[in-house]
């Protein structure tokens, strides 16, 4: 398989047991259906950079292509989608087999969410806030 920026030969990596197809040129990575969802739901918030220490950090020189990109695995063409989890990440999709081309920095963007919204949810910070809600009332 080969980037859709810049040709070069994806390589296999494999990052919490999914086996993904990174360019080592500009630093995209390829998921197949699915796999993005995976990374995502692990909670992982520092993937890229598990994947730089492991397979090495190339300058990220993102390729602007012209007109639409091509699908690495099937040839189909490369559209804007807007991956929304919480906040919305705008990333290229394959609109005949849906896998997913992310550049530099997408990933973080996209599974850092999850990290957020715990913290957010975080029962430390639940107990406090009831705390001070209490406080208003005079209980305490
Ligand atoms: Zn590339
Ligand atoms: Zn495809």
């Amino acid at each position: 398989m080969k980037c859709p920026r810049d040709g070069t030969i994806l390589s296999k990596v494999s990052l919490l047991g999914v086996e993904l197809d990174k360019c080592h040129r500009c630093d995209g990575i390829w998921f197949d259906r699915g796999e993005l969802d995976r990374i995502r739901d692990s909670g992982v918030t520092d993937a890229e950079e598990v994947l730089e220490k492991r397979y090495g950090n190339p300058k990220a020189v993102a390729e602007k292509v012209e007109g639409h990109m091509r699908c690495p695995r099937c040839d189909g063409r490369l559209q804007r989608f807007s991956y929304s989890y919480i906040e919305a990440v705008s990333v290229d999709r394959c609109e005949k087999c849906l896998g997913l081309w992310l550049d530099d920095g997408e990933l973080n963007a996209i599974a850092g969410q999850k990290k957020k919204m715990d913290k957010e949810l975080d029962p430390g910070r639940l107990k406090s806030f009831l705390r001070s809600i209490g406080r208003l009332f005079g209980k305490e």
